[in-house]
Formats: C-alpha cells, sequence, structure tokens
C-alpha cells in the first residue's frame, strides 16, 4: 500500500539533535495545517483509492494526547486512508501514547533510534541512552505494532563495529523494517558547525556503500526488511546538503553491491537473475546467467545468501 507523508517539522521535539535540520532537508518551514493535510490527501485519493498515512518528521508521541487525537481522528475521517503510521523517538515511547494509537488503529511505530551505541547518542545531543532505546522498542512491540526502526550510519563517534552491532540490536528487539540513513552535513543542522570547523568527517559514498551493504546482509539475513537507504532530499532542497553520502540512488547501489560481495563470496557457476537487475552483473565471473523471479546462486536463494553473508560480517567482528 502507498504511503501519504505528512510531515510536521520538529512537532513534538524539544530540542535540536546535532544532525537535524527538518526545514532544510524537506522545504518545508511551517507545520502544515489541517486544510493543507486535507488537500494532500484528496490529491492523492485521485490515482488510487487505499493508502497509508503516516506523519512523519518529528516526534508525533510528544505531542499531547488532545492533539494526537486530533491528527488521528482527522487522518481516519479519509475514506482512502486505511492504515496509519507515526515516528517518534525512543523517550517518547510510553503505554499511554501506545494505547492512543493503538485505540485509532495505527499499525505501524518508527523509532528514530539512530544507534545503540551510548557514546554515539551522547555525541548526537539525543538525550537517550542505549536502555531507553532498546525498552522502547519491545515496548512497541509488545504492544503488537509493527515495529520500525531508523538507524543513523556515520554519525560522531561511530564506527563500522558499533554501525553492525547496532543493526544487531535492531534485529534482537524485533524490528520489522529498518530505514538506514548515512549522516549528511545539512547547512542548518549543528552538525554543519562541527564539519566546517573539522570535528566532524562524513563518510564517503564509497563508504556509505561498503556499510550499507555490509548492514543489508546482517538485517535482511535475519529477516528484517530494509525499506529505505539514505534520506530522500527533494531535488530543490539539495543545495542544503553541504557534505555526505548523498545520493538519490543509493539503495540501488547498495543493493547492487550486496549482489557483487555474494558473487565475490560464493563464485556460483549457475545464476537466476530477474530481468530488471541483468545489468548489475556486468561480469558474471564465469558463471551461466539466467533469467527468472528471484535471485539464486546455484543451489542458494537470495535470503540464504544473505544469511551467509550476514553471519561473516557479524564473525568479523570478533576477528
Ligand atoms: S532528529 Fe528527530 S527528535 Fe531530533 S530534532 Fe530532528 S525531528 Fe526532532
Amino acid at each position: 500500500m502507498k504511503i501519504i507523508p505528512i510531515f510536521l517539522p520538529y512537532v513534538g521535539c524539544e530540542g535540536r539533535c546535532v544532525f537535524c535540520d527538518q526545514f532544510g532537508a524537506t522545504g518545508r518551514v511551517a507545520v502544515p495545517t489541517f486544510e493543507e493535510i486535507g488537500r494532500i490527501i484528496e490529491e492523492h485519493s485521485r490515482t488510487s483509492s487505499e493508502y497509508e498515512l503516516a506523519f512523519y518528521g518529528g516526534t508525533f508521541t510528544a505531542l499531547s494526547v488532545e492533539r494526537m487525537r486530533g491528527y488521528l481522528e482527522f487522518a481516519r475521517n479519509f475514506r482512502v486512508v486505511k492504515r496509519i503510521r507515526v515516528s517518534t523517538r525512543p523517550d517518547e515511547v510510553t503505554p499511554e501514547k501506545l494505547a492512543v494509537l493503538r485505540e485509532y488503529g495505527v499499525e505501524t511505530v518508527e523509532v528514530g533510534v539512530q544507534s545503540f551505541d551510548e557514546e554515539v547518542l551522547t555525541l548526537s545531543g539525543r538525550g537517550y541512552g542505549t536502555e531507553v532505546a532498546e525498552r522502547a522498542c519491545r515496548m512497541v512491540k509488545e504492544w503488537g505494532f509493527t515495529l520500525g526502526v531508523h538507524l543513523m550510519l556515520g554519525l560522531p563517534g561511530s564506527n563500522k563495529k558499533i554501525e553492525i552491532l547496532s543493526a544487531l540490536r535492531a534485529v534482537e528487539c524485533g524490528a520489522d523494517l529498518v530505514r538506514l540513513h548515512p549522516t549528511l552535513v545539512l547547512k542548518g543542522a549543528e552538525l554543519y558547525k562541527m564539519y566546517t570547523k573539522g570535528e566532524y568527517k562524513p563518510l564517503s559514498l564509497e563508504e556509505a556503500v561498503e556499510l550499507c551493504s555490509d548492514l543489508l546482509t546482517v538485517l535482511e539475513g535475519w529477516g528484517v526488511k530494509v525499506v529505505r537507504i539514505g534520506y530522500y532530499i527533494p531535488p530543490d532542497q539539495a543545495e542544503n546538503v553541504a557534505a555526505g553520502p548523498f545520493d538519490p540512488s543509493l539503495g540501488d547501489k547498495v543493493r547492487k553491491r550486496v549482489v557483487e560481495k555474494i558473487f565475490e563470496r560464493l563464485r556460483p557457476k549457475k545464476v537466476v537473475v530477474p530481468s530488471r537487475y541483468r545489468g548489475w552483473l556486468k561480469d558474471p565471473m564465469g558463471a551461466e546467467v539466467f533469467e527468472g523471479e528471484d535471485f539464486s546462486f546455484d543451489e542458494l536463494g537470495y535470503s540464504d545468501a544473505l544469511f551467509l553473508l550476514g553471519k561473516e560480517v557479524v564473525e568479523c567482528l570478533n576477528s
């Protein structure tokens, strides 16, 4: 089901995390009124009759119960809105607020964990620690919601080992889906000042592709769907990105790299490739290539291959 994203920039946020610039990233400087939200939904309803409405861009469950009810009640009035999802931060996940979400039939709660590492969370100005992040994720699951976890890569103080451990924690906490967001330096964020003073160095595009492809094998190898890789920045806002691995086709680059890694590791004699991804295999290393619905590498299916690689990524942590 397609999503209608409704951005409520900074709504519910008490502070500003060092990497965050909602205005620069979305181009929206004001919280949309109900009238505007209604117009967005009506526009979408011309092309489909079933949507999931997503309240993104702020900390939805930090709103008062009355304001939460106001948004949810409003959304539910539209015939095309079949599902609702919200995003929030771990320290604002409480039984009281989850009860409200459940009352209105919200199915998915996306938790902006960003990292499960104590120091990275501190350096990013998140204002909560690992324990709170884990507790929030478990609570969302216990209440029966689909759990989405947002992880940022390349935050201050982070490294490859920390990113992989964070991905593992997300699996352990029961994440159903994950968004991987390599950190961008946005001009309106605190991180930009750190970057210009030489106190922060973002990942290069190549590093982000390598890291995301490792994390993808860990997450999807364990059955957690990666639904997004890289931030969506509207083209007219791209000038607000000062540095970092910004590439609108990052997700494709990462998935292509995953297939290359499987190839390099397994050296299969026979591969099956979906026709739309045929271009990914420039050099099949002597393997016979067939077209089919799903990838397979000799006798190994795609998910088994991911699991094998993901396991090796994790084992490398101890070597
Ligand atoms: S990252 Fe999330 S919690 Fe932090 S300021 Fe931005 S919207 Fe608010």
